[in-house]
Protein backbone atom coordinates (compact mmCIF):
# COMPACT_ATOMS: atom_id res chain seq x y z
CA UNK A 1 0.00 0.00 0.00
CA UNK A 2 1.34 3.43 -0.53
CA UNK A 3 1.32 6.39 2.00
CA UNK A 4 1.07 10.01 1.79
CA UNK A 5 3.98 11.93 4.47
CA UNK A 6 3.80 15.74 4.46
CA UNK A 7 5.04 18.47 6.69
CA UNK A 8 2.64 19.25 9.87
CA UNK A 9 1.51 22.93 8.24
CA UNK A 10 0.98 24.96 5.30
CA UNK A 11 -1.75 22.71 3.90
CA UNK A 12 -1.14 19.61 5.44
CA UNK A 13 -4.57 18.79 6.65
CA UNK A 14 -6.34 19.12 3.19
CA UNK A 15 -2.88 17.06 1.52
CA UNK A 16 -4.13 14.02 3.82
CA UNK A 17 -7.70 14.21 4.13
CA UNK A 18 -7.50 14.12 0.16
CA UNK A 19 -5.35 11.16 0.41
CA UNK A 20 -7.74 9.04 3.52
CA UNK A 21 -10.59 10.01 0.73
CA UNK A 22 -8.37 8.02 -1.89
CA UNK A 23 -8.14 5.36 0.28
CA UNK A 24 -4.25 5.85 0.94
CA UNK A 25 -2.37 5.55 4.77
CA UNK A 26 -1.38 9.01 5.75
CA UNK A 27 1.79 9.65 7.86
CA UNK A 28 2.55 13.86 9.17
CA UNK A 29 5.69 14.26 9.77
CA UNK A 30 4.60 16.97 13.08
CA UNK A 31 7.01 18.97 15.24
CA UNK A 32 5.96 18.01 18.74
CA UNK A 33 4.49 21.17 20.03
CA UNK A 34 1.81 20.95 17.01
CA UNK A 35 0.93 16.96 17.74
CA UNK A 36 -2.06 18.44 19.99
CA UNK A 37 -3.18 20.14 17.03
CA UNK A 38 -3.32 17.46 14.60
CA UNK A 39 -4.50 14.96 17.18
CA UNK A 40 -7.48 15.89 16.60
CA UNK A 41 -8.48 14.87 13.00
CA UNK A 42 -8.74 11.13 12.75
CA UNK A 43 -7.64 10.82 8.85
CA UNK A 44 -3.69 11.02 9.94
CA UNK A 45 -2.92 7.80 10.78
CA UNK A 46 0.46 7.95 11.74
CA UNK A 47 2.66 10.74 13.33
CA UNK A 48 6.20 10.85 13.21
CA UNK A 49 7.64 13.61 16.24
CA UNK A 50 10.39 15.44 15.03
CA UNK A 51 11.40 19.07 17.21
CA UNK A 52 12.69 20.25 13.83
CA UNK A 53 11.25 19.25 10.27
CA UNK A 54 14.70 19.15 8.98
CA UNK A 55 14.94 15.62 11.27
CA UNK A 56 13.42 13.72 8.39
CA UNK A 57 16.42 13.55 7.05
CA UNK A 58 18.09 11.41 9.04
CA UNK A 59 18.12 7.47 8.47
CA UNK A 60 15.36 6.44 11.24
CA UNK A 61 12.74 8.65 9.93
CA UNK A 62 13.77 8.11 6.19
CA UNK A 63 13.39 4.27 6.98
CA UNK A 64 9.66 4.65 8.59
CA UNK A 65 9.28 6.32 5.16
CA UNK A 66 10.46 4.00 3.19
CA UNK A 67 8.60 1.16 5.02
CA UNK A 68 5.17 2.60 3.99
CA UNK A 69 6.27 3.12 0.29
CA UNK A 70 5.63 7.07 1.68
CA UNK A 71 5.17 9.83 -1.28
CA UNK A 72 6.07 13.22 0.05
CA UNK A 73 3.89 15.94 -0.85
CA UNK A 74 6.01 19.07 -1.01
CA UNK A 75 4.84 22.35 0.34
CA UNK A 76 5.75 26.14 1.50
CA UNK A 77 7.10 24.88 4.90
CA UNK A 78 9.65 22.14 3.54
CA UNK A 79 11.03 25.49 1.38
CA UNK A 80 10.69 27.95 3.96
CA UNK A 81 12.46 25.54 6.48
CA UNK A 82 15.08 23.38 4.08
CA UNK A 83 17.77 24.42 1.86
CA UNK A 84 17.75 23.33 -2.03
CA UNK A 85 21.00 20.93 -1.11
CA UNK A 86 18.99 19.31 1.65
CA UNK A 87 15.57 19.16 0.08
CA UNK A 88 17.08 17.53 -3.10
CA UNK A 89 18.76 14.86 -0.55
CA UNK A 90 15.60 13.24 0.48
CA UNK A 91 15.67 10.17 -0.53
CA UNK A 92 11.84 9.29 -0.07
CA UNK A 93 10.19 9.78 -3.38
CA UNK A 94 8.80 13.26 -3.72
CA UNK A 95 5.44 14.33 -5.51
CA UNK A 96 6.10 16.79 -8.76
CA UNK A 97 9.63 17.87 -9.30
CA UNK A 98 12.22 18.21 -6.26
CA UNK A 99 14.67 19.73 -8.27
CA UNK A 100 12.54 22.95 -9.65
CA UNK A 101 11.70 23.93 -5.81
CA UNK A 102 15.74 25.59 -6.21
CA UNK A 103 14.40 27.53 -9.07
CA UNK A 104 11.48 28.18 -6.91
CA UNK A 105 13.90 29.65 -3.67
CA UNK A 106 16.43 31.42 -5.66
CA UNK A 107 15.06 34.92 -7.13
CA UNK A 108 17.71 34.89 -10.07
CA UNK A 109 16.55 31.35 -11.27
CA UNK A 110 12.88 32.35 -10.81
CA UNK A 111 13.02 34.99 -12.93
CA UNK A 112 14.81 33.48 -15.92
CA UNK A 113 11.99 30.50 -15.61
CA UNK A 114 9.68 33.03 -15.62
CA UNK A 115 11.08 34.79 -18.39
CA UNK A 116 11.25 31.63 -20.26
CA UNK A 117 7.75 30.55 -19.94
CA UNK A 118 6.95 33.96 -21.73
CA UNK A 119 5.19 35.47 -18.24
CA UNK A 120 4.76 39.19 -18.11
CA UNK A 121 7.47 39.87 -14.84
CA UNK A 122 7.93 43.50 -12.98
CA UNK A 123 11.18 44.96 -14.27
CA UNK A 124 13.89 43.97 -11.81
CA UNK A 125 15.61 46.54 -10.76
CA UNK A 126 19.81 45.68 -10.36
CA UNK A 127 21.01 48.18 -7.98
CA UNK A 128 19.28 50.52 -5.16
CA UNK A 129 20.79 53.47 -7.17
CA UNK A 130 18.70 52.78 -9.69
CA UNK A 131 15.11 53.20 -8.51
CA UNK A 132 13.24 55.97 -9.58
CA UNK A 133 9.64 54.46 -8.92
CA UNK A 134 7.94 52.26 -6.62
CA UNK A 135 9.25 49.17 -6.55
CA UNK A 136 8.90 46.23 -3.80
CA UNK A 137 12.32 44.77 -1.96
CA UNK A 138 11.96 40.69 -1.53
CA UNK A 139 13.64 38.22 0.66
CA UNK A 140 15.18 35.18 -1.21
CA UNK A 141 12.78 31.96 -0.86
CA UNK A 142 9.61 31.26 0.63
CA UNK A 143 9.82 33.76 3.08
CA UNK A 144 6.16 34.46 2.74
CA UNK A 145 6.42 38.27 2.36
CA UNK A 146 8.14 38.73 5.66
CA UNK A 147 10.69 41.45 5.81
CA UNK A 148 9.61 42.74 2.43
CA UNK A 149 9.12 46.41 1.87
CA UNK A 150 8.21 49.43 -0.56
CA UNK A 151 10.72 51.97 -1.51
CA UNK A 152 10.70 54.86 -3.79
CA UNK A 153 14.37 55.94 -4.13
CA UNK A 154 17.61 54.97 -2.57
CA UNK A 155 17.24 56.92 0.02
CA UNK A 156 14.71 55.36 1.15
CA UNK A 157 15.49 52.03 0.55
CA UNK A 158 18.21 52.16 2.67
CA UNK A 159 16.30 53.76 5.42
CA UNK A 160 13.97 50.55 5.56
CA UNK A 161 16.61 48.43 5.06
CA UNK A 162 18.62 50.09 8.63
CA UNK A 163 15.14 49.76 10.16
CA UNK A 164 14.99 46.10 9.35
CA UNK A 165 18.31 45.08 9.86
CA UNK A 166 18.37 46.69 13.47
CA UNK A 167 15.07 44.98 13.98
CA UNK A 168 16.39 41.73 13.47
CA UNK A 169 14.04 40.83 10.60
CA UNK A 170 16.64 40.55 7.98
CA UNK A 171 20.33 40.21 8.06
CA UNK A 172 23.41 42.59 6.79
CA UNK A 173 24.60 39.68 4.40
CA UNK A 174 21.40 39.12 2.93
CA UNK A 175 20.79 39.83 -0.92
CA UNK A 176 17.62 41.54 -1.39
CA UNK A 177 16.04 41.06 -4.64
CA UNK A 178 14.55 44.25 -6.19
CA UNK A 179 11.81 44.46 -8.19
CA UNK A 180 9.31 47.58 -9.52
CA UNK A 181 5.58 47.45 -7.61
CA UNK A 182 3.18 46.36 -9.61
CA UNK A 183 -0.40 47.83 -8.84
CA UNK A 184 -3.67 45.98 -9.18
CA UNK A 185 -6.16 43.63 -8.34
CA UNK A 186 -3.95 40.35 -7.15
CA UNK A 187 -4.97 37.01 -8.15
CA UNK A 188 -2.84 33.81 -7.20
CA UNK A 189 -3.53 31.38 -10.35
CA UNK A 190 -3.67 27.70 -9.05
CA UNK A 191 -3.00 24.76 -11.62
CA UNK A 192 -2.23 20.92 -11.91
CA UNK A 193 -0.17 19.21 -14.76
CA UNK A 194 -0.48 15.67 -14.60
CA UNK A 195 2.15 14.16 -16.47
CA UNK A 196 -0.23 11.05 -16.91
CA UNK A 197 -2.89 12.90 -18.72
CA UNK A 198 -0.49 14.90 -20.33
CA UNK A 199 -2.89 17.78 -19.44
CA UNK A 200 -3.16 21.20 -17.58
CA UNK A 201 -6.11 21.85 -14.86
CA UNK A 202 -7.00 25.43 -13.90
CA UNK A 203 -7.57 24.52 -10.06
CA UNK A 204 -8.72 27.66 -9.37
CA UNK A 205 -7.48 31.54 -7.70
CA UNK A 206 -6.94 32.84 -4.94
CA UNK A 207 -6.35 36.54 -3.31
CA UNK A 208 -3.96 36.71 -0.44
CA UNK A 209 -4.42 38.62 3.34
CA UNK A 210 -1.48 40.25 4.49
CA UNK A 211 -0.41 41.92 7.24
CA UNK A 212 0.11 44.65 8.29
CA UNK A 213 -0.18 46.23 4.40
CA UNK A 214 -3.35 45.36 4.69
CA UNK A 215 -4.10 46.72 8.11
CA UNK A 216 -2.33 50.07 7.13
CA UNK A 217 -4.80 50.29 3.83
CA UNK A 218 -7.81 50.62 6.60
CA UNK A 219 -6.69 53.73 8.40
CA UNK A 220 -6.80 56.91 7.08
CA UNK A 221 -3.92 58.83 5.15
CA UNK A 222 -3.22 61.42 8.07
CA UNK A 223 -2.78 58.06 10.19
CA UNK A 224 -0.79 56.52 7.58
CA UNK A 225 1.74 59.32 6.96
CA UNK A 226 2.10 58.91 11.27
CA UNK A 227 2.99 55.06 10.92
CA UNK A 228 6.96 55.10 10.81
CA UNK A 229 7.01 51.32 11.45
CA UNK A 230 8.02 49.52 7.79
CA UNK A 231 5.13 47.21 6.97
CA UNK A 232 5.65 43.92 6.07
CA UNK A 233 3.55 41.63 3.57
CA UNK A 234 3.35 38.47 5.97
CA UNK A 235 0.57 36.23 5.04
CA UNK A 236 -2.24 35.39 7.18
CA UNK A 237 -4.83 34.40 5.36
CA UNK A 238 -6.67 33.51 1.99
CA UNK A 239 -9.55 34.21 0.06
CA UNK A 240 -11.62 33.04 -2.75
CA UNK A 241 -11.92 35.07 -5.83
CA UNK A 242 -12.98 34.40 -10.00
CA UNK A 243 -12.16 35.49 -12.50
CA UNK A 244 -14.04 36.95 -15.44
CA UNK A 245 -14.19 34.51 -18.00
CA UNK A 246 -12.90 36.19 -20.74
CA UNK A 247 -9.49 35.71 -18.48
CA UNK A 248 -9.83 32.33 -18.75
CA UNK A 249 -8.44 31.42 -22.23
CA UNK A 250 -4.96 33.71 -21.24
CA UNK A 251 -4.77 31.97 -17.78
CA UNK A 252 -4.40 28.28 -19.63
CA UNK A 253 -2.26 29.71 -22.22
CA UNK A 254 0.10 31.01 -18.93
CA UNK A 255 -0.16 27.84 -17.39
CA UNK A 256 0.42 25.90 -20.06
CA UNK A 257 3.80 28.04 -21.00
CA UNK A 258 5.17 27.56 -17.94
CA UNK A 259 5.00 23.64 -18.34
CA UNK A 260 6.54 23.49 -21.31
CA UNK A 261 9.19 26.07 -20.38
CA UNK A 262 10.02 23.95 -17.31
CA UNK A 263 9.94 20.70 -19.46
CA UNK A 264 12.72 22.50 -21.30
CA UNK A 265 14.72 23.95 -18.56
CA UNK A 266 14.16 21.78 -15.61
CA UNK A 267 13.55 17.86 -16.40
CA UNK A 268 11.14 16.06 -15.86
CA UNK A 269 9.19 19.45 -16.09
CA UNK A 270 6.44 21.56 -13.78
CA UNK A 271 4.32 18.51 -12.92
CA UNK A 272 1.87 18.43 -10.19
CA UNK A 273 0.36 21.60 -8.83
CA UNK A 274 2.03 24.72 -8.96
CA UNK A 275 0.70 28.62 -8.98
CA UNK A 276 1.56 31.68 -10.92
CA UNK A 277 1.20 34.77 -8.63
CA UNK A 278 0.15 38.60 -10.01
CA UNK A 279 -1.96 41.35 -10.50
CA UNK A 280 -4.31 42.55 -12.97
CA UNK A 281 -4.09 45.77 -13.86
CA UNK A 282 -6.94 48.12 -15.42
CA UNK A 283 -6.72 46.96 -18.61
CA UNK A 284 -7.12 42.92 -17.02
CA UNK A 285 -3.10 43.21 -18.33
CA UNK A 286 -1.81 40.55 -16.01
CA UNK A 287 1.71 41.06 -14.39
CA UNK A 288 3.45 38.23 -12.77
CA UNK A 289 5.48 38.62 -9.60
CA UNK A 290 6.11 35.33 -8.06
CA UNK A 291 5.70 31.50 -9.12
CA UNK A 292 4.92 28.30 -6.77
CA UNK A 293 6.10 25.08 -8.18
CA UNK A 294 4.38 22.79 -5.54
CA UNK A 295 0.93 23.40 -4.39
CA UNK A 296 0.25 26.49 -2.14
CA UNK A 297 -1.80 27.25 0.82
CA UNK A 298 -4.74 29.31 -0.64
CA UNK A 299 -6.37 26.06 -2.55
CA UNK A 300 -6.78 24.81 1.42
CA UNK A 301 -10.33 27.59 0.72
CA UNK A 302 -11.20 24.81 -1.27
CA UNK A 303 -11.35 21.71 0.91
CA UNK A 304 -14.67 20.96 -0.83
CA UNK A 305 -13.46 21.35 -4.41
CA UNK A 306 -13.49 24.68 -6.28
CA UNK A 307 -15.68 26.08 -8.24
CA UNK A 308 -13.79 25.42 -11.59
CA UNK A 309 -12.70 21.92 -10.55
CA UNK A 310 -16.85 21.37 -10.15
CA UNK A 311 -16.80 21.85 -13.94
CA UNK A 312 -13.82 19.10 -14.45
CA UNK A 313 -14.96 16.72 -11.75
CA UNK A 314 -18.66 15.36 -10.89
CA UNK A 315 -17.31 14.67 -7.18
CA UNK A 316 -15.77 17.40 -4.50
CA UNK A 317 -12.23 17.72 -5.44
CA UNK A 318 -9.36 19.34 -3.62
CA UNK A 319 -5.77 19.79 -4.54
CA UNK A 320 -5.41 17.50 -1.73
CA UNK A 321 -7.42 14.84 -3.23
CA UNK A 322 -6.01 15.63 -6.85
CA UNK A 323 -2.73 14.81 -6.39
CA UNK A 324 -3.62 11.16 -4.20
CA UNK A 325 -5.38 10.45 -7.13
CA UNK A 326 -2.49 10.89 -9.54
CA UNK A 327 -0.70 8.45 -7.26
CA UNK A 328 -2.85 6.22 -6.86
CA UNK A 329 -3.44 6.23 -10.49
CA UNK A 330 0.15 6.12 -11.49
CA UNK A 331 0.74 3.18 -8.87
CA UNK A 332 -2.46 1.28 -10.34
CA UNK A 333 -0.65 1.51 -13.76
CA UNK A 334 2.82 0.82 -12.75
CA UNK A 335 3.58 4.59 -13.07
CA UNK A 336 4.76 6.36 -9.64
CA UNK A 337 8.84 7.29 -11.68
CA UNK A 338 6.72 9.55 -13.58
CA UNK A 339 5.20 11.86 -10.97
CA UNK A 340 7.88 11.27 -8.39
CA UNK A 341 11.20 12.60 -8.14
P1 LIG B 1 5.99 37.00 -3.07
O1 LIG B 1 6.83 36.39 -1.99
O2 LIG B 1 6.77 37.39 -4.26
O3 LIG B 1 4.77 36.15 -3.37
O4 LIG B 1 5.41 38.39 -2.50
C1 LIG B 1 4.64 38.48 -1.34
C2 LIG B 1 3.62 39.56 -1.55
O5 LIG B 1 4.21 40.78 -1.92
C3 LIG B 1 2.64 39.26 -2.68
O6 LIG B 1 1.59 38.44 -2.26
C4 LIG B 1 2.17 40.65 -3.08
O7 LIG B 1 1.20 41.15 -2.22
C5 LIG B 1 3.41 41.46 -2.89
N1 LIG B 1 4.19 41.59 -4.13
C6 LIG B 1 5.27 40.90 -4.49
N2 LIG B 1 5.80 41.34 -5.63
C7 LIG B 1 5.05 42.36 -6.03
C8 LIG B 1 5.11 43.27 -7.13
N3 LIG B 1 6.09 43.23 -8.04
N4 LIG B 1 4.17 44.21 -7.21
C9 LIG B 1 3.20 44.30 -6.28
N5 LIG B 1 3.11 43.50 -5.21
C10 LIG B 1 4.01 42.54 -5.07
Amino acid sequence: MTAIATLGSHCALQVLKGAKDEGLKTILVCERKRERLYRRFSFIDELILVDSFTEILEQKHQSILEQNNAVLIPHGTLIAQMSSEQIESIKTPIFGNKWILRWESDRTMKEKLMREAKLPVPKPVLHSKDIDKLVIVKRQGAAGGKGYFLAANQEDYNKKREQLISQGIISKEETLYIQEYAAGVLAYLQFFYSPLKEELEFFGADQRHESDIEGLARIPSEQQLKNTKVPSFNVIGNSPIVLRESLLDEVYTMGENFVEASKRIVSPGMNGPFCIEGVYDENAKFTSFEFSARIVAGTNIYMDGSPYYSLLFNEPMSMGKRIAREIKTAKETNQLDKITT
